[in-house]
């Protein structure tokens, strides 16, 4: 199984250790975001020594101030230097300052994603609808798109579906109540579906990974392994 997202660069991290212990857990595999252009150099090193381990190199919404004049130029040539590397975790957030300048910085990276055509990972907070209108304007050239902590409305599936958009669910679905958070999950087209834990914000670590899909398991009404399968299924082809 592998962690559809999660950020091993976070200070709170020692990477080393969590890697070594989420594998012992059976976690194979870490799609692993940065939220700001301090973060790239190491993200950088951790894949060079850690195959296991897919960066993606981006600037979050919540950071949109702590960038240099340098930082697009500086993203364009890791995203050349390293083939498989994907964008994120890029975005717009609605509940945080600067909303115009997200945007700016938002639409700069999702442009580099499409012209080197590389999967990209995108916080979206209240702001589904610009999301999309967006994403539209994008729409025959898109990268595989992976929205991460899904949680919006039930409304918006279809439209991003149709844009190739995967769903990865991280546990802050469990602040909804179950009825809730059944119906999000068992909405997602099956195919579309992944998890991760959001380490180190949503779970402490990776190594809690299989815990969380028993529990996913359990609000959908399905067994682990199907569950299991299935994610698994999904992020090997969003990889491939
Ligand atoms: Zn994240």
């Amino acid at each position: 199984m592998k962690d559809a997202h999660l950020h091993l660069t976070d200070k709170r991290i020692n990477a080393e250790k969590v890697i070594a212990s989420a594998k012992l857990k059976g976690v194979e595999g870490f799609l692993s975001c940065s939220a700001k252009p301090d973060e790239w150099q190491e993200l950088k090193a951790l894949t060079k020594s850690h195959p296991e381990v897919v960066s993606f190199f981006g600037v979050h919404p919540w950071y949109v101030n702590d960038i240099s004049s340098s930082w697009q130029d500086e993203l364009e040539s890791l995203l050349k230097e390293n083939p498989k590397a994907g964008v994120g975790e890029i975005g717009l957030d609605k509940a945080k300052p600067d909303y115009d300048k997200q945007k700016e910085v938002f639409i700069r990276q999702l442009a580099l994603a499409v012209k080197y055509r590389r999967i990209t990972t995108i916080h979206s907070v209240k702001a589904h609808e610009d999301l999309l209108t967006i994403l539209k304007q994008y729409k025959k050239s898109l990268p595989p798109l992976v929205l991460h902590s899904y949680s919006a409305p039930l409304s918006f599936i279809k439209p991003l579906e149709e844009l190739g958009c995967y769903f990865s669910i991280s546990p802050f679905i469990l602040k909804k109540s179950e009825k809730a958070a059944a119906e999000i999950l068992l909405s997602i087209p099956k195919d579309r579906l992944l998890i991760e834990t959001d380490a180190p914000d949503g779970l402490k670590s990776p190594e809690l990974l299989s815990g969380f899909v028993m529990l996913l398991a359990n609000i959908m009404g399905w067994g682990y392994i199907k569950l299991e399968n299935t994610v698994t299924a999904n992020i090997e082809r969003l990889l491939k």
